[in-house]
């Protein structure tokens, strides 16, 4: 069913039919009836530029097999690509969030090196796809197959993850080299209304919020036992006995029993600033245990600059004065096992006690959902689609400038002290992702679109 390399996740529907309740799942059942309607025995492609890490490879594991238990023909396709093409698109996603990376406008060579880039993977999907399909194209990284799908009688929808609260002069020159591409594309799909640019105003447009699955490895239930072990496994608890933990740690020790855990889990991005969290919870918060929690960057091969930012993470930590270094761990979650992977992403925000995004742009952050999911107070930048997931002081806290370190630490040493009602906060959090953020929202939302066809 789906691309070889991406191994999915099950879904627990009857599980996740009694967390919904009668009335969702009768709702839920329906949109899917649509939607197989709509398709008529032909495809629902999804298409995007890796099968693991990210929350784009994270909704995917869980919408596939959702659709596949509702009987709903679905396909997964990575496309692959060099470090040319992958280097370009990192540019283009970070114009996209209205950075400048001091390279200047993507000119035509390079224009013509993305697309060529993409040339294998239009290849592919020409082969693969058939009249009457549904393509789902994710990012700019796959902007330039929807005119490689021109004449092929398939219906395109371009979703788009990323976005900027105002635009700037790098956001509007990315888009002028997306938008041209996305002229064959029946539909643009956005996580949060305000990431909509202005030119695509005449152009059919939705909003299509990520969601997180309860019942993956990521998300579900763990027993205290569980946590404790996978703590143990990343640095975070200590353990009896002799060596370190399997996982690549950067610390001096774990935390003392009774010190707090203050957690980030992140790619190593410039945009989720890990090193401004380092800064602001090193200088503003006086208690607790920081961990920074990010994928292991050997071998991450669609987006370059992760080694790098951590190797600045690694070198601000070395830098510390040792009474503050002693409170804080680079964690480097291995990739090569997404099981194991989801189980300790899960164990440390379920360890900690705030769960913080100081993202500088985000579109929507998978990790402030999950966070949620599971009662935990978040602490975050009130930037990108963060504002919509977190309503400020009831569900969670926003400090309205990403870079005020000092404002944001006060946040943080409010509720690890015990000062903001964080019980209240999480379960209110949680109950918010189960109204709004589970996957039966996209199934139904995607029924609508196909449905107003
Ligand atoms: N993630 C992970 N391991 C890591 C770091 C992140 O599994 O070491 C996951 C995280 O749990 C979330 C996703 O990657 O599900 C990140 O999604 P988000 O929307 O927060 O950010 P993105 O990476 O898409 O910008």
């Amino acid at each position: 069913m789906l691309t070889p390399g991406v191994t999915p996740t099950t879904f627990e529907l009857p599980r996740f039919e009694a967390l919904l309740g009668p009335d969702r799942t009768a709702e839920l059942h329906a949109a899917a009836a649509v939607i197989r309607e709509a398709l008529d025995g032909r495809t629902l492609w999804h298409v995007n530029s890796t099968g693991k890490g990210g929350g784009v490879a994270e909704m995917l594991h869980t919408l596939l097999p959702l659709y596949a238990e509702l009987g709903v023909r679905v396909r997964w396709m990575v496309i692959g690509g060099d470090e040319r093409f992958f280097a370009l698109t990192k540019r283009l996603g970070l114009g996209l969030y209205g950075i400048d990376t001091g390279d200047g406008p993507l000119r035509a060579a390079e224009r013509d090196a993305y697309l060529d880039g993409l040339g294998p993977a239009g290849d592919r999907l020409l082969e693969l796809v058939e009249a009457g399909d549904v393509v789902v194209l994710h990012d700019h990284q796959t902007a330039g197959l929807v005119p490689r799908l021109a004449g092929q009688s398939v219906e395109v929808y371009w979703r788009c993850h990323v976005g900027v609260d105002e635009p700037t002069e790098a956001s509007e020159r990315a888009w002028e080299l997306i938008a041209p591409l996305l002229d064959g594309a029946h539909r643009l799909l956005f996580s949060v209304p305000w990431h909509i640019p202005e030119r695509f105003r005449d152009r059919p447009a939705s909003v299509l919020p990520p969601f997180i699955s309860p019942f993956s490895p990521k998300n579900r239930e763990l027993e205290p036992e569980s946590v404790t072990a996978a703590l143990i496994r990343c640095g975070l608890r200590r353990a009896g006995g002799n060596g370190g933990p399997p996982v690549t740690v950067i610390a001096e020790t774990a935390p003392g029993p009774d010190e707090k855990l203050l957690t980030q889990v992140s790619r190593w991005d410039r945009l989720k600033d890990m090193e401004g969290v380092l800064a602001a919870v090193t200088e503003f918060v006086p208690e607790g245990f920081l961990a920074l929690v990010g994928p292991d960057p050997a071998g991450i091969a669609d987006d370059i600059e992760q080694a790098m930012v951590f190797d600045r993470c690694h070198e601000a930590w070395r830098r510390l004065p040792p009474g503050r270094r002693r409170r804080v761990a680079l964690v480097c979650l291995p990739m090569t096992d997404p099981g194991e992977n989801a189980l300790l992403v899960n164990a440390i925000q379920r360890a900690s006690q705030v769960v913080m995004q100081k993202s500088l742009a985000e579109g929507f952050g998978l990790t402030v959902t999950e966070a949620m999911w599971k009662s935990r107070p978040v602490v975050a930048a009130g930037v990108g689609g963060i504002r919509a997931q977190i309503d400020h002081g009831r569900t969670g806290l926003l400090v309205g400038d990403p870079h005020d370190l000092g404002g944001f630490g006060a946040l943080v040493t409010s509720v690890a002290g015990g000062g903001a009602d964080a019980e209240l906060m999480g379960a209110r959090a949680r109950d918010r992702v189960r109204r709004d953020f589970l996957p039966d929202q996209d199934v139904i939302r995607m029924a609508r679109l196909l449905r107003a066809r």
